[in-house]
């Protein structure tokens, strides 16, 4: 099937200001960092630089430490309903300036505007509004009559969702009495920078929330500081597991979102045409960047051929290109280390014997590409099944059973999310209890909302984040 000529509908930057240079932001001002370095940040559709970003040391993540430590009595005994109001007035900002972060937000990420506008800026809103209504209610929430905030908490996320995970952590902190010393991947920083200034808008007492960017040595930093409280980490399995052993032994609190390689399991009685855009959404969703992707189909065998007709007729209808146009489906990958290490691993793919097929169309030349792609021909064995590929790589197995289909999608050494496509409730509900996975869908996939827990078993990690129990991981423990 040919692609429709559409003409292009590119959304303005000119809603954007972006500086030429960004400090830290410490204590509730800008400044130069300790280090005096500073590194580019790009857009990955382009390869433009779009700025220069602080390279925060060891000093500086102290000096953000000490700025959070300082604001933490105050706002700790704020009552519930004055943290409210900040978070209410922060939701409220977010939302009248969605545009402007969703434009930023693709820009620097590389993922499309349609993405940024109807989902990444309107769920980060949405976790604000959702933990405003908390703040006043904690004594309510089960942990306990008078619900007591840590401290510090350092938070540090990935580049996938910059501004959806800046809200997961910043919202339920702040709702809970904690202060805050953030730190964005360093591909992504400039929806956090961004945020300073609603933080300022807002008015919010300096030194609530600190943000300091920089890598890998900025993270660790802020992770062994001895006045941190807690660390809420989301990112890659490695650096997760790292983190874990240098926290053993401190009294340091620890939630850990890690990777995954979630089954989405298509049964022979599913409502094919919605099942085919689940399948789409479930892997190619955000280039594949999503830690909760479908990144592993499983169809019942008897249905296999139609649905990857289907799918091949789905998938050459996406479009592929400039994120900033409005009729792009597909955008850029997110770096070329990221873009790399998806190529490294369809290579070994296709060494081990698995047969690809990807989406012909063409790929910009400036940028970081990689056309949507599925591999059949694969077994629990190959590494493309067992490794996150965090790309727009999708692998398909058949089953026969629902049991089988519980075995093969419990197969693997993480447990995030899971997908159920049938008309039978029964079945859905047999699958969904035994499924490993922190997440089932039914039906749908990668449904998110502030009120549902998310979070992993296994190498996905631990801890949830959303919901009543999310408040948990910012509360102190409490005997019952
Ligand atoms: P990463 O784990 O290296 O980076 C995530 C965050 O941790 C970034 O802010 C980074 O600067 C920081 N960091 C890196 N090393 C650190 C350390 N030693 N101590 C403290 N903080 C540190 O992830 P990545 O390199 O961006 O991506 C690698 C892989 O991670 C991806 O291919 C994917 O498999 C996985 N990933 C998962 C998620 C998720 O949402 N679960 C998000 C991004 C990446
Ligand atoms: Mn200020």
């Amino acid at each position: 099937m040919d692609l429709h000529d559409y003409a292009a509908a590119t959304e303005s930057t000119n809603i954007v200001t972006i500086q030429s240079r960004y400090g830290l932001y410490i204590d509730g001002e800008f400044c130069e960092p300790a280090s005096k370095k500073y590194f580019d940040t790009i857009n990955p559709a382009t390869e433009d630089v779009l700025s220069q970003i602080a390279d925060a040391n060891e000093n500086d993540v102290d000096r953000a430490v000490k700025a959070a430590s300082r604001a933490f009595p105050a706002w700790a005994s704020l009552p519930g309903s004055e943290r409210a109001k900040y978070l209410y007035r922060i939701a409220r900002i977010l939302q009248e300036r969605a545009r402007e972060f969703a434009v930023l937000e693709t820009m620097n990420n590389g993922k499309p505007i349609r993405e940024t506008r109807d989902f990444d800026i309107p769920i980060s809103v949405a976790h604000f509004f959702y933990h405003a209504g908390w703040a006043d209610k904690l004594e309510y929430a089960g942990y306990g009559s008078h619900p007591q905030p840590l401290g510090v908490v350092g938070q540090i996320i990935p580049w996938n969702f910059p501004m959806m995970m800046l809200a997961w952590k910043i919202a339920p902190a702040l709702a809970c009495g904690n202060t805050v010393v953030l730190k964005p991947a360093e591909t992504t920083p400039l929806s956090a920078l961004l945020f300073a200034d609603v933080l300022e808008q807002a008015g919010l007492p300096p030194g609530v929330v600190n943000i300091i960017t920089g890598a890998g040595s900025t993270g660790s930093a802020l992770v062994e500081h001895p006045d941190v409280a807690k660390i809420a980490f989301t990112g890659s399995t490695n650096v997760g597991k790292s983190i874990m052993q240098s926290l053993a032994g401190t009294a340091k609190r620890l939630t850990l979102e890690l990777g995954g390689k979630g089954a989405n399991i298509i049964f022979d009685d599913a409502p094919i045409d919605q099942a085919i855009e689940g399948i789409v959404n479930g892997i190619y969703f955000n280039q594949g960047h999503v830690c909760c992707a479908g990144s592993r189909l499983l169809v019942q065998e008897n249905i296999v051929d139609e649905v990857l007709i289907r799918l091949q007729t789905r998938m050459s209808t996406l479009r592929i290109g400039n994120p900033l146009d409005k009729n792009t489906d597909i955008g850029a990958i997110n770096s070329r280390a990221q873009l790399t290490r998806i190529q490294e691993l369809v290579n070994a793919g296709v060494s081990e014997g698995a047969e690809i097929w990807k989406c012909t169309s063409e790929l910009p030349i400036k940028g970081f590409w990689f056309a949507p792609s599925y591999f059949t021909n694969v077994t629990d064995a190959h590494r493309i099944v067992r490794e996150e590929i965090f790309g727009p790589v999708l692998t398909i197995q058949t089953f026969r059973t629902p049991k089988e289909a519980v075995e093969k999608a419990n197969n693997t050494p993480y447990g995030l999310s899971a997908g159920i496509w049938s008309e039978k409730t029964s079945k859905i509900h047999f699958m969904a209890t035994h499924l490993k996975a922190g997440v089932v869908w039914a039906n749908t996939f990668n449904k998110f909302d502030p009120a549902s827990p998310f979070g992993g078993y296994r190498e996905s990690g631990f801890g949830r984040e959303g919901g009543r129990t999310g408040l948990g991981a910012y509360l102190k423990e409490v005997a019952s």
